[in-house]
């Protein structure tokens, strides 16, 4: 039996992640499960998968928690030291599915069993890649990729020589106002961003899609995890979500991954790696879909995917302050603080104070200095709204 850990399991990856597991239960032996504000989902899915111990990062829903899991055995914990108190339980297996910088933490002290980092945080890559990767090889453990562009070009690449990689392409649809006139997007509210086309995924990772703030997340995420120079690294508009990435060689060859867009897919093959399983997805059939279209992201539309070439190429500290001044963005933008364009304004505006303040290189990531720069580009981005 595996011993496996899900951080974030009340959310959409936790819950395919969960999913998965419920179908072999025999295969698993669930040590910690982890969410945030729905305390119920935790205490159900404690209890019908029989974890060890559930976390919520809220403090004040502990009573809930407990209340909940009264009877059944299970430990009921809250905060974040009980978040690094669970991620410090030895597993083979632990899904990363917090979302935001608050999973950086976790998903680093749980590399320290030298088991399985299945990565969807991408946040984490992002702000600290050089840190996490260094982690990882120093205890032995392996991190393998769950977002669907970055699974699908760690497959393109099985038995391939790195070196014999040209580009590599990744796809996004879009999102959920890409037809809508560019005059309007300042309109948009979090409902109209909030709906994606063709994946069913967290609010935050909805609204990134539709400003193509995600794209850009994933951009830096490819450069950090598979050391591609950013200029081996391009994007493409798939509107079908159907063909995730492609991978260039040398020789001209381009493989390319398809599949239907359900994140089972990314996470079972992080599941059951090295080894393919059957997975309950869809399966294509391309005499149905007929084709599929592919076009340039307009830099008017997307801001975003610039900025992340800044921070590609820049390094050091810029991805741990374009993360958090995104983040904290986006939660203005939720609160319908700031409109749905102002996003990579204040980015925008965040970065390029940081950069005037000489504050973003770094030879080497530490976690203080990733942490320290999140909270003075959330601060930063805080001031450059209410200005
Ligand atoms: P959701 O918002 O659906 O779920 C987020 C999870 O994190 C929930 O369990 C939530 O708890 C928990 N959480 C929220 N805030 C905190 C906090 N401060 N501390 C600890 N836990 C917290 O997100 P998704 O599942 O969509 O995304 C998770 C991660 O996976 C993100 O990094 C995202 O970018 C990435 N990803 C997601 C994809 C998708 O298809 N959804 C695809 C590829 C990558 P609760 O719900 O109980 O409040």
């Amino acid at each position: 039996m595996r011993r496996v850990s899900v951080f974030g399991a009340t959310g959409s990856i936790g819950q395919n992640t969960l999913d998965l597991i419920a179908r072999a239960p025999d295969d698993y032996d669930v040590v910690a499960l982890t969410g945030a504000g729905n305390v119920s989902r935790l205490a159900r899915d404690a209890k019908r998968l029989h974890a060890d111990v559930a976390v919520t990062a809220r403090v004040d829903l502990l009573d809930d928690l407990k209340a909940a899991l009264a009877g059944s055995g299970i430990e009921a914990a809250a905060g974040d030291a009980a978040l690094l108190e669970a991620a410090d339980r030895p597993t083979d297996w632990v899904m990363s599915a917090i979302v935001g910088a608050a999973g950086l933490k976790p998903g680093l002290r749980a590399l320290r069993h030298g088991g399985t980092l299945a990565l969807a945080n991408k946040e984490s890559l992002v702000c600290a890649g050089p840190l996490l990767l260094s982690e990882a090889r120093r205890y032995g453990a392996t991190i393998l990729p769950v977002d669907s562009e970055h699974s699908a070009v760690f497959q393109a690449l099985v038995g391939e020589d790195p070196a014999a990689v040209e580009k590599i392409i990744i796809t996004g649809s879009g999102g959920g106002l890409r037809d809508w006139p560019l005059d309007r997007l300042t309109q948009a509210t979090p409902e109209d961003a909030g709906s994606h086309p063709n994946w069913d995924m967290g609010q935050r990772i909805t609204i990134d899609s539709a400003s193509m703030f995600n794209k850009a997340m994933e951009l830096i995420e490819t450069k950090e995890f598979f050391g591609t120079p950013p200029g081996g690294i391009d994007t493409v508009i798939h509107p079908q979500s159907l063909m995730h990435a492609l991978v260039q060689f040398r020789d001209g060859a381009l493989m390319a991954h398809l599949g239907a867009p359900d994140m089972r897919h990314a996470i079972g093959y992080a599941l059951h790696w090295p080894d393919r399983r059957d997975l309950p997805v869809d399966r294509l059939d391309l005499t149905t879909i007929g084709q599929l279209d592919f076009h340039a992201p307009d830099p008017a539309r997307y801001p975003a995917l610039a900025l992340a070439r800044a921070v590609m190429a820049g390094g050091g500290l810029r991805g741990a302050a374009f993360n958090a001044a995104k983040e904290y963005a986006l939660d203005l933008f939720i609160a319908r603080e700031i409109r749905f364009t102002d996003m990579a304004i204040h980015v925008a505006e965040t970065l390029e104070t940081m950069e005037a303040r000489g504050c973003l290189d770094a030879a080497a990531l530490t976690l203080d200095m990733v942490l320290d720069t999140d909270r003075e580009a959330r601060a930063l981005t805080r001031a450059a709204a209410s200005a």
